[in-house]
C-alpha cells in the first residue's frame, strides 16, 4: 500500500478521558511514530446534548499530559455541521436515505422488542407518501436513515457481496485480515439524528476519507461500526482505510473501563499523584 500513513484518535467530548482512552490515543500515536506517519486529533462533538466544552478541553489537557501532540488546527465537527448535511443530501438525490419520524419507543414497540438488543438494528422502513406528507406538514422532527434495500440496488448484488474490509487488529470473534462487510447487522441506520443533523456513522466515514485517514485504529467495542461504516464508503465513492482495533483496557476488577460506569478519570488520577509516566507503563509503553 503507497498511501500515506494516517491515523487518528476522534474522541467525543462527553465525559472526562480514563485509561481506556489513554491506551488507544497512545496506541494510535505510537503507530503513526513508528511508521513515521502523521497523528490526527479529532474531536467528535455532534451530539449537543452530551458534548460539553470543558470535556473537548479537558481532552487537551489529558493528552498534552500523555506527551502526546497533533497537527492543529483539530478539526471539530460541529463547525462542519454543512458537510455531513451536504453528503446527506447528496444521498436524499440518490434515493437512499429516508425519513424517519418515529421515536426510537414507537419502533421498539412496533417490534415487539428490539432484534441484538440495539434499537439501531431496525429497519422501519419509509412512511407511506400520505403518512410523511402529514407528519411534515405538523412541523414534526424526523431523522433521514438509510435504506439497507436502496443501497443493496444501488451498488449492485456483486459488489454488494464483495464489500469486506482489511483487519490488522482483531475482530469481535478474533477475525484479521480481510472481513466480509455485514451492514444488516447494524440495520437502517440514521445518518441525521433529529437533533443533530448529522450522525455517528456518517460524520466519522466523511472525515476519515477527507483527512486521508489510512488506518483507523480503535477499540474492538467499535469494530461492529466498522460494517455500515464500510457500506457508506462505498456508496460514496470514498477510499477504505486498513482497520486495527485493539483490545480494550481492563481494570484490575477484569471489567474494561467505560464512561458510564464513572471509571476514575485521567484527571483525578493525576490529581491523586499518578504520573504520565505510570499511565504509559500500565497501557505497556515505556517512559
Ligand atoms: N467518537 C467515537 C467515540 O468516542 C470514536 C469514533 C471512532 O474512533 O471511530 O467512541
Amino acid at each position: 500500500m503507497d498511501r500515506p500513513f494516517v491515523t487518528r484518535f476522534a474522541p467525543s467530548p462527553t465525559g472526562r478521558l480514563h485509561k481506556g482512552h489513554a491506551f488507544s490515543a497512545l496506541t494510535a500515536y505510537q503507530t503513526a511514530k513508528d511508521a513515521n506517519g502523521r497523528f490526527i486529533l479529532r474531536i467528535e462533538d455532534i451530539d449537543p446534548t452530551r458534548c460539553r466544552p470543558e470535556y473537548e478541553d479537558g481532552i487537551y489537557e489529558d493528552l498534552r499530559w500523555l506527551g502526546l501532540d497533533w497537527e492543529e488546527p483539530v478539526r471539530r465537527q460541529s463547525d462542519h455541521l454543512a458537510d455531513y448535511a451536504a453528503a446527506v443530501d447528496a444521498l436524499r438525490e440518490r434515493g437512499l436515505v429516508y425519513r424517519c419520524f418515529r421515536t426510537r419507543k414507537e419502533i421498539l414497540d412496533g417490534i415487539g422488542h428490539a432484534p441484538h438488543g440495539s434499537a439501531d438494528a431496525v429497519r422501519p422502513g419509509p412512511h407511506s407518501p400520505d403518512e410523511e406528507a402529514e407528519l411534515l406538514a405538523s412541523g414534526k422532527a424526523y431523522a433521514w436513515r438509510l435504506s439497507l434495500d436502496r443501497a443493496h440496488e444501488a451498488l449492485g448484488g456483486a459488489a454488494w457481496e464483495a464489500l469486506s474490509f482489511y483487519e490488522e487488529g482483531t475482530g469481535s470473534d478474533g477475525e484479521s485480515g480481510w472481513v466480509k462487510a455485514r451492514p444488516e447487522t447494524a440495520g437502517d441506520v440514521v445518518l441525521s439524528r433529529k437533533d443533530a443533523g448529522t450522525a455517528y456513522h456518517l460524520a466519522a466515514v466523511h472525515d476519515d476519507a477527507l483527512q486521508g485517514i489510512s488506518h483507523v485504529i480503535r477499540g474492538v467495542d467499535l469494530v461492529e461500526a466498522t460494517h455500515i461504516q464500510r457500506l457508506i464508503q462505498a456508496l460514496f465513492d470514498w477510499p477504505a482505510p486498513v482497520y486495527r482495533h485493539h483490545r480494550l483496557m481492563t481494570g484490575p476488577d477484569g471489567r474494561r473501563y467505560a464512561k458510564r460506569d464513572g471509571s476514575v478519570t485521567l484527571k483525578s488520577l493525576r490529581e491523586s499523584g499518578t504520573t504520565a509516566t505510570d499511565i504509559r507503563a500500565e497501557a505497556g509503553f515505556g517512559a
